[in-house]
C-alpha cells in the first residue's frame, strides 16, 4: 500500500462475485476518476494485490472460495495490508453480522442495495482518514507509544497486543488526549458509521482495551467520565 493525497486518484480494488454489482461499482467509481481493479474471487484479488498498489478495498461478504470476512481477517495479519482501508459490502443488516465484519478488521460497511453516492462519500471519508492517520506515524503519551506505520502500541517499551478495533480506538484517543468523547462521538470517529452500531459496542471495546493495558499498569489512563463518556489521560494514576 502506498500513501495517497487528495489530488492523486486512488486505486480501488473491488472483490464481488455478482457481475451486475461489480459492473455498477466499476462504472460509478471510474466516473469519479478512481482507478478500479475488480476481482470475482479472493484468489484473483490476491493476484491483483501482488502486482498493483491498492489504496482501498471493497469486499463482498459472501464470496465463493472463502468468505470476504476471512479475507479481511487475513489482510489484517499481513504487515503490508494491515492499514489498508476496507469497506465491506453486505446484504445483511443484523447488528451481530456487522459487528463481526468490523471486528475482523473492516473499517466500514455498506448494506446492499446502496446508492453510488453514499458509497462515494464513505470512500472519500475513509481515504481522508487513512491519509491523516499515516501523516502522523508516532505518538507518545505517558508510558504509551503508538506507531501507526508498524500498527503497534507499546507501554514502557513492551508491545501491547491489540485487536484491530482496539488499535483504531487507541489511535484516536492518543491523537486527542485528555478530551472526553461520548460513545456516539467515538462511533463516528473510530467506526465511521454512526448508524447501526449500538453504543454498547463502544463499552465492549473499551473493556477489551483496558484488559490489554492492565498487565502494563496503564489501564487507569483510560478514564470513564460518568454520564459523559471516555477519555485517555496523559499519565498513569
Ligand atoms: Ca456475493
Amino acid at each position: 500500500m502506498r500513501s495517497t493525497t487528495t489530488d492523486m486518484p486512488a486505486d480501488i480494488l473491488i472483490i464481488e462475485d455478482e457481475k451486475s454489482i461489480r459492473d455498477m461499482l466499476t462504472l460509478a467509481l471510474e466516473k469519479q476518476d478512481y482507478k478500479v481493479h475488480s476481482a470475482e474471487t479472493v484468489a484473483k484479488a490476491r493476484e491483483i494485490m501482488a502486482s498493483e498498489s491498492i489504496h482501498l478495498a471493497l469486499v463482498d461478504w459472501m464470496l465463493p472460495g472463502g468468505s470476504g470476512l476471512e479475507f479481511v481477517r487475513s489482510l489484517r495479519k499481513n504487515p503490508l495490508y494491515r492499514n489498508l482501508p476496507v469497506i465491506m459490502l453486505t446484504a445483511r443488516t443484523e447488528e451481530h453480522d456487522i459487528t463481526a465484519g468490523l471486528d475482523a478488521g473492516a473499517d466500514d460497511y455498506i448494506t446492499k442495495p446502496f446508492s453510488p453516492r453514499e458509497l462515494q462519500s464513505r470512500i472519500k471519508a475513509l481515504l481522508r482518514r487513512s491519509s491523516d492517520f499515516q501523516a502522523d506515524t508516532k505518538l507518545t503519551l505517558g508510558p504509551l507509544e503508538l506507531d501507526s506505520a508498524a500498527h503497534r502500541l507499546s507501554a514502557s517499551g513492551f508491545e501491547v497486543p491489540l485487536g484491530h478495533t482496539e488499535f483504531k480506538l487507541m489511535s484516536f484517543l492518543m491523537q486527542n488526549p485528555d478530551k472526553v468523547f461520548s460513545r456516539s462521538q467515538l462511533l463516528d470517529h473510530v467506526w465511521g458509521t454512526g448508524t447501526f452500531i449500538e453504543e454498547r459496542t463502544v463499552d465492549v471495546h473499551i473493556l477489551r482495551l483496558r484488559k490489554s493495558l492492565k498487565p502494563f499498569g496503564a489501564e487507569s489512563m483510560l478514564d470513564t467520565v460518568r454520564g459523559a463518556g471516555y477519555r485517555l489521560v496523559p499519565s498513569v494514576s
